[in-house]
C-alpha cells in the first residue's frame, strides 16, 4: 500500500496516473512568492472570507441553519451557494494543516456540524431546496445540486486526509449513497442531470477515500449519458440554454472541440480525467487529448485565461453563456474568462499532466496561476475580480445595470455570485501540494518557488530537498538534496516551455545532455546530501504574438517576462489618456526592474510607449499622419492590475514596425 493517501487528489492507487500526488503538507512553502501568497491567504484572505460567508452579507452558513431549523429566514444567494461554502471549507482545511491552527478546526466542526443538522433523513443536502416553498429535489438540472455535492465530496475527503475525522465525511457519504440510488438506474428523468459537473471529481475522489466501486460508476455513468439523448427542453431543463451549453450535443468519447460554457466544460473534462484515472479506458484519453489541444492551442488567450464570451453560440450554433466560441475568436474588451474557468484549466492540466508525466501541462498551471487565477483577488487580499478580460476602457458597458455583477471594471469586495473567490483562495492555500509529484523512480519538480520537500518516494525511500530562489522575478532556482536514498532515481525538472536557453548544473558542472523547453530534464544519479541543482532559465523582456488568425490581436503584442505577463495601465499613463491610443515601437528597449514597494513587490517593465495624439472624431475617416508624443512608463503584472483605483488597462498593443 502506497504511504501517498493525503494528497489533494489521492492518485496513489490510481493505476493509470503516472505522476502521483505527494501528501498535502510534505511541501511547504518557505519563502519568496507563494509563501508571500499562502500567509496573506493565512493571515487575510481566508479570515476576511469568513467573515462574509458566516456573517450577514454572504450567506453560506446561515442557509445551513436556516436549513436545519435553527434560524428563521429564506435562502440567500445562487443555487450553488452551498458549494461556494464547501470550497471556503476546504481552504481551511489546507490552512489548518499547515497551521494546526486548532481554532481552525473548531471552525470547521462548527460548520460541519450545521451541515449535519441541516442534512435530511436520508442523506439529502441542498438549502436552497430545503428552504423554498414548492422547490422540489432533483426536479430540474439548474439548481446545481450536483456542484455543490462535487463539492463537499471533495472537500469531505480531503477533511478526512488531513485530519483524520470522519464527522464530515459520513455526512458527504450519506449524500453520495442518495445519489447513487437516484441516478444509478436508468431513469428518464434523471438521465440529464449534471449541470455543472464537479460531481463527477467529486465521486471519484469519494471513491479514492473510502474505496466503494459504486462511486466510480455514478461518476462514469455521468459521462455516458451526455450527448445520448435529444437536444430539446424537458422539465429538468427549463430556464437554462441547452445543447453545446451544458456539453450534451455530443457524447464525451466523440468530443473534438471545448464547447459550451467554460467553467462546466473544464470541471466536466478534468471529473473525466479522473475516470480515466481509474479505469484507462482509451476512448476517454483520446477524447481528453483532443479536447486539452482544442482548449490550450486554439481557445486560450495569453494569460491562460478561457471563456471568451460571455454570451455567444457554439460553432453548432447553440446560444451559450461564460463560454467558448469559434476557435481563435479571442475578444480582448468583452473577453468574459471567469476566474473559476481559468482555475479550471488549471486543474484540468493538473489531471493531464499526472495521466501523460508531461511537463507542457504544467506549463498552463503556471501560467494561470501567476496570470489569469491570481487576477481574480486584489493584492490587498479582500476585492475580487469574477471576469478577467485583456482589456479595460471605462464608460465601455453599463456594469451597473445587473446587480450581480459578474462583469466589473474594479474588483468588488462581495459578489452576490461568489463562485471564484473561494475556488481561488483555496488554490493558493493548496498550491504547495502541486509543487512536486511523484514518478516511477524519482520526483518531479513542477512550480518554482522556495520550499522544503520531505517526503517519500514510491518505493518508500525518504527524500528531502530544499528550492531555493527568487522566482518569477529571478530564473535562477537552486535545488539542494538534503537527505535521499543510495541507489539511484530521477530528479525531473521542469524546463518551461518559455525558458528557451537554460541550463541545468549538478555539482557546479553543466549537463552533457540538451535541456529541451516545454519538457522535464530528466536527471538520472546517485545522488547524495548536499547535492545541488542549480536551474538557470533566461529572464529576457519578451514580446508575444498571436497566431495570425487571431483576428483581434492582428499587429499587436503582448509583454511577458518568465511566466508573467504584463500589462499597461491608466495609472501609468498622462492624465486622461486612453488605453487605446497607447501604441509600442519596435524595437524600444524593455527594462525588468524590481520594486519591492510597488503592488505587494513585483518587477515591472519600464519602456517608452508612444501616444496617440490625433484625435479620430468619426468612426470612419481617410487616413491621415499620426501625431504622435513619446513618454517614458511601466507596464505592471496582468495580476497586479486595478488595485490604484479604477483603470483603464490592455494586455495586447498595436506595434509600430517602422516610424
Ligand atoms: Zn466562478
Amino acid at each position: 500500500m502506497s504511504t501517498h493517501n493525503n494528497a489533494i487528489t489521492n492518485t496513489s492507487e490510481s493505476p493509470f496516473v503516472k505522476l502521483k500526488s505527494i501528501n498535502f503538507g510534505d511541501c511547504r512553502w518557505t519563502n519568496g512568492f507563494w509563501a508571500d501568497k499562502e500567509n496573506a491567504a493565512t493571515q487575510i484572505m481566508l479570515p476576511y472570507m469568513g467573515d462574509v460567508l458566516c456573517g450577514d452579507i454572504g450567506h453560506g452558513l446561515n442557509n445551513f441553519k436556516i436549513a436545519a431549523g435553527e434560524k428563521e429566514g429564506e435562502h440567500k444567494g445562487f443555487y450553488w451557494h452551498d458549494g461556494d461554502f464547501f470550497k471556503y471549507m476546504e481552504a481551511c482545511m489546507y490552512i489548518y494543516s499547515l497551521t494546526k491552527d486548532e481554532k481552525l478546526l473548531h471552525k470547521l466542526d462548527e460548520y460541519i456540524e450545521w451541515i449535519g443538522k441541516a442534512q435530511e433523513e436520508d442523506g439529502y443536502i441542498h438549502t436552497h431546496i430545503q428552504i423554498t416553498e414548492g422547490a422540489e429535489r432533483f426536479s430540474n438540472r439548474k439548481y446545481h445540486e450536483m456542484y455543490n455535492y462535487g463539492h463537499l465530496f471533495i472537500a469531505a475527503s480531503v477533511h478526512f486526509r488531513l485530519t483524520g475525522q470522519r464527522n464530515f465525511l459520513d455526512i458527504a457519504i450519506k449524500q453520495a449513497d442518495l445519489l447513487c440510488i437516484y441516478f444509478m438506474p436508468d431513469t428518464t428523468h434523471y438521465q440529464r442531470f449534471g449541470f455543472n459537473q464537479t460531481q463527477i471529481m467529486g465521486l471519484v475522489e469519494l471513491y479514492r477515500t473510502v474505496r466503494d466501486k459504486k462511486y466510480l460508476k455514478l461518476a462514469e455513468k455521468f459521462i455516458n449519458r451526455r450527448g445520448t439523448f435529444k437536444i430539446e427542453h424537458h422539465s429538468t431543463t427549463e430556464g437554462y440554454p441547452i445543447g453545446d451549453m451544458v456539453q450534451e450535443r455530443t457524447p464525451f468519447r466523440e468530443s473534438e472541440e471545448a464547447v459550451g460554457h467554460a467553467v462546466l466544460a473544464l470541471y466536466y473534462y478534468a471529473g473525466a480525467a479522473d475516470v480515466y484515472a481509474e479505469t484507462g479506458e482509451k476512448a476517454l484519453i483520446d477524447a481528453l487529448d483532443k479536447l486539452w489541444e482544442n482548449v490550450t492551442g486554439k481557445k486560450m488567450y495569453v494569460t491562460g485565461a478561457v471563456g471568451q464570451a460571455h454570451y455567444g453560440a457554439s460553432t453548432s450554433l447553440d446560444m451559450i453563456e461564460e463560454g467558448f466560441i469559434d476557435a481563435y475568436m479571442m475578444p480582448n474588451m468583452t473577453a468574459y474568462n471567469e476566474t473559476c474557468a481559468n482555475l479550471c484549466n488549471a486543474m484540468f492540466s493538473n489531471r493531464m499532466m499526472a495521466l501523460k508525466e508531461e511537463s507542457r501541462y504544467a506549463d498552463i498551471i503556471e501560467l494561470v496561476l501567476f496570470n489569469s487565477g491570481l487576477s481574480g483577488i486584489s493584492i490587498d487580499g479582500k476585492e475580487y475580480f469574477y471576469s478577467n478580460p485583456l482589456r479595460m476602457v471605462n464608460n465601455s458597458r453599463n456594469y451597473d445595470a445587473h446587480a450581480d455583477v459578474t462583469e466589473s471594471p474594479v474588483r468588488q469586495p462581495y459578489l452576490e455570485c461568489f463562485c471564484c473567490p473561494p475556488n481561488l483562495v483555496r488554490t493558493i492555500c493548496k498550491s504547495s501540494g502541486w509543487a512536486y509529484t511523484l514518478s516511477e523512480n524519482g520526483v518531479a519538480v513542477v512550480l518554482f518557488g522556495g520550499n522544503n520537500l520531505k517526503t517519500t518516494l514510491l518505493d518508500g525511500s525518504a527524500i528531502k530537498l530544499t528550492q531555493d530562489t527568487d522566482y518569477p522575478w529571478k530564473g535562477i532556482v537552486k535545488i539542494t538534496v538534503d537527505e535521499c536514498k543510495s541507489e539511484a532515481f530521477d530528479i525531473k525538472v521542469r524546463i518551461p516551455k518559455w525558458a528557451v536557453g537554460s541550463t541545468l548544473k549538478v555539482n557546479g558542472e553543466v549537463l552533457d545532455f540538451d535541456v529541451v523547453p516545454g519538457q522535464f530534464a530528466v536527471i538520472t544519479r546517485k545522488w547524495t546530501a548536499g547535492d545541488e541543482i542549480i536551474l538557470d532559465m533566461p529572464m529576457e523582456v519578451k514580446l508575444i504574438e498571436g497566431h495570425n488568425r487571431i483576428e483581434e490581436v492582428r499587429n499587436q503584442i503582448a509583454v511577458k517576462r518568465g511566466p508573467i505577463v504584463y500589462a499597461i495601465e491608466t495609472p501609468d499613463l498622462p492624465k486622461n489618456t486612453s488605453i487605446l491610443d497607447v501604441y509600442y515601437k519596435g524595437g524600444t528597449e524593455l527594462k525588468a526592474v524590481h520594486k519591492e514597494d510597488f503592488l505587494g513587490g513585483v518587477t515591472v517593465v519600464e519602456t517608452e510607449l508612444l501616444l496617440r495624439e490625433d484625435k479620430k472624431e468619426e468612426m470612419y475617416q481617410t487616413i491621415s499622419q499620426p501625431v504622435w508624443k513619446s513618454y517614458k512608463t511601466q507596464l505592471v503584472p496582468y495580476f497586479a492590475w486595478s488595485n490604484r483605483g479604477q483603470a483603464e488597462m490592455t494586455v495586447f498593443l498595436p506595434i509600430l514596425w517602422n516610424n
